[in-house]
């Protein structure tokens, strides 16, 4: 046991776990420790206090962030986050991780993050708009195609970016597509982006639950969360034969042990509508949805939702992390001792940044590619690096995380050292 459950730094425990994740494979690495803090540390963060006018006429101060972890590989790459209970310690944490992410898939990119801690939904159409164009404004001293490409995350989606690329177009006087990933298609968003986590989280969790020995026809899901993430998730197992018998939001969940209709789900939660409103599916809580028996577990809402305190009550076979962070190193020990086959975050989510990368590419040749490339391509990266990191996992005894951790890591080290200190 790591006896990790108290662990927060900052008041973060997404933080806390990042830095221990980021330490075992410093140390398994033998990376020299005068090196260690240039990889474990912040390159730069803005903090930005700004006001934004309100339907009402009058003004509310929100506050937001941008964090650049780590560009020695590459421009920063990461998403943008509107959560009330987002902080600058998650920030950090979350650019640590998209770091690695960018690494562990061979993309020439770094690690970033931001948000603005804020609950969209309080906001109208208009106040959104204008909250993230003066937004853009405050942070567009670190943003930039050749700089840091921000992405969307909680909260934030394909209209964001839209308003994100129009104020930096505005403000250079021409367009410049290549400033965001996840944009509508119509400004130069790519094919494939939308759906993009879930098909390479499908991909790695369907060659997971074979290396279990367990045949992907059939097998049992339980999706926790159902936003971008989730809700793609959930439809491409059940596209790929999968029997999906849970899903979940911050209200609560619905099982169904024959399956439950994801197209359904899908419309209804379009339509504005809530999951109690769907009829052909018992309730569930979200800790009961965690204990489900199922094959494959998917955690896509939010950080630190399997721990010490509920491990022991998780029985699926197979987990593929769609949500950063969602199993805390306690909780990873639980599992690891029950041989539950975990597919690590760094890994299983990044279906997200490698077509935010295609977009990015495709934005700055102005070629455009069809869907079938993208996702052809998207699958042969996942393939290739599931692979990679599973041969490193079994040369080193250790876990998928592990060896994932250690590949990135590495990666980011050789790219410090060969480049050298300035001056
Ligand atoms: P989203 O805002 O679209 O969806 C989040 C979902 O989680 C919603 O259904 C919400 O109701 C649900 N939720 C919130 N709190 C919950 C709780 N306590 N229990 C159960 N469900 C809860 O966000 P998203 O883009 O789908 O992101 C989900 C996770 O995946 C985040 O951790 C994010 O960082 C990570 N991620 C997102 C991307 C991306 O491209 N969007 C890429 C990689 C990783």
């Amino acid at each position: 046991m790591v006896l990790f459950m108290t662990a927060t730094v900052q008041g973060s425990a997404t933080l806390a776990i990042a830095q221990h994740h980021f330490d075992r494979a410093a140390e398994q690495l033998d990376i020299a420790p005068a090196a260690r803090p240039m990889l474990r540390q912040i390159k730069r963060e803005l903090v930005v206090h700004f006001p934004v006018e309100m339907d009402d006429g009058g003004f509310r101060v929100f506050t937001g962030f941008r964090v650049q972890h780590n560009i020695a590989r590459g421009p920063a790459k990461g998403g943008l986050r509107y959560h009330p209970a987002i902080t600058l310690a998650d920030a950090r944490a979350l650019a640590m991780y998209m770091t690695w992410k960018s690494a562990v898939v061979d993309l020439p990119f770094g690690g970033a993050k931001g948000g603005v801690i804020v609950d969209p939904k309080s906001l109208s159409v208009a106040e959104r708009e204008r909250l993230t164009r003066r937004f853009t404004t405050e942070i567009s001293l670190l943003i930039g195609p050749e700089r840091d490409i921000p992405a969307p995350d909680i909260g934030t989606g394909p209209q964001e970016m839209a308003w994100i690329m129009d104020t930096l177009s505005m403000h250079a006087g021409y367009s410049v597509p290549a400033s965001v990933t996840g944009k509508p298609q119509a400004i130069g968003g790519s094919e494939g982006r939308h759906a993009a986590v879930g098909r390479g989280l499908t991909t790695v969790a369907v060659q997971a639950l074979r290396d279990s020995g367990i045949d992907p026809a059939g097998a049992t899901v339980a999706v926790q969360g159902f936003g971008q993430v989730g809700s793609s998730t959930a439809n491409l197992l059940a596209a790929a034969g999968l029997r999906i018998v849970a899903v979940s939001d911050s209200r609560g969940g619905l099982y169904n042990g024959s399956g439950l209709d994801v197209d359904a789900l899908m419309a209804l939660k379009q339509e504005g509508g809530s999951f109690r409103d769907h009829v052909g599916a018992e309730s569930l809580s979200n800790q009961e949805l965690l204990a489900l028996d199922v094959d494959l577990l998917v955690p896509a809402a939010l950080e630190a939702q399997i721990t010490a305190a509920n491990a022991s009550d998780v029985r699926a076979r197979v987990i593929a992390e769609g949500a950063n962070a969602a199993i805390d190193p306690d909780g990873d020990a639980v599992l690891q001792d029950r041989d539950v086959l975990i597919v690590p975050d760094i890994l299983a989510n990044t279906g997200g940044v490698v077509v935010s990368y295609f977009e990015w590419v495709q934005d700055l040749q102005q070629l455009f590619w069809g869907a079938g490339d993208v996702n052809g391509r998207l699958r042969e990266v996942m393939v290739r690096s599931y692979d990679t990191v599973r041969s490193r996992a079994h040369s080193e005894h250790t876990t998928l995380r592990e060896a994932a951790h250690q590949i990135a890591v590495a990666k980011v080290a050789a790219a410090s050292e060969v480049r050298g200190i300035y001056p």
